[in-house]
């Protein structure tokens, strides 16, 4: 596993505290209880990386994780949690906007749905900030075990329809361990490790 050696490095809470724009990163976006932090940890098979939180939302900051020299996971604030504030929303809204626009480092985003709520408002201004600059994007179709096979597929479909060139996409279950290969097989692609 390429990913298994990652390590939580620091919580950036500004833009201004990001590590020097020299390395490589790959963001993880999703709603808030998408189920962000659990794929964090299956494709790290690290159980306490990410922590699965309790109160979804509250921890406002870019997480990062480094999985080799100069090469992170950058676990972004999880959007559309009712109980934040709304200023501390529009604080973050213009944080992510301007990261999306000016980190040279991103090399690759992540976005984490709920595979029986995907596409979003949220996830979907999420891809076209992907779009605009080029970057790679790649969805998880996460808790993919509440869901039939036959189910699983035609949502797959769907999306995948959906997206069209703008992200690929795959079924995954952190719980089922379902799609974890898969997924670390993108982002260490991503990060060239
Ligand atoms: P985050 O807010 O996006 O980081 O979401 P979490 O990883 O904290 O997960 C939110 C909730 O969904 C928790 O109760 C998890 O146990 C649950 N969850 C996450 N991944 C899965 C999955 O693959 N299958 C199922 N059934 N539940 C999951």
């Amino acid at each position: 596993n390429p990913l298994a050696r990652a390590k939580y490095t620091f919580s950036a809470h500004a833009l201004k505290q990001l590590p020097a724009d020299t390395c490589r990163e790959v963001a993880f976006a999703g709603r808030s209880n998408a189920g962000k932090s659990s794929a964090l940890n299956a494709m790290t098979n690290q159980h306490g990386l990410a922590r699965v939180s309790k109160t979804p939302g509250r921890t406002q900051a870019l997480n990062y994780f480094e999985v080799a020299p100069d090469r992170h996971l950058v676990d972004l604030p999880g959007y559309g949690y009712a109980k934040v504030p709304e200023e501390m929303r529009e604080r973050w809204k213009q944080v992510i906007n301007t990261y999306f626009h000016t980190r040279e480092s991103l090399v690759g985003l992540v976005v984490v749905m709920d595979i029986r709520h995907p596409l979003r408002e949220y996830d979907l201004q999420m891809l076209d900030y992907a779009v605009e600059r080029g970057l790679p994007a790649h969805c998880l179709l996460t808790k993919a075990d509440k869901l039939g096979r036959g189910e699983q597929g035609n949502t797959l479909l769907k999306v995948r329809r959906e997206l069209g060139e703008r992200a690929s996409v795959q079924v995954f279950s952190a719980d089922a361990k379902l799609g974890v290969d898969e997924a670390r097989g993108v982002v260490a692609r991503w990060l060239q490790l």
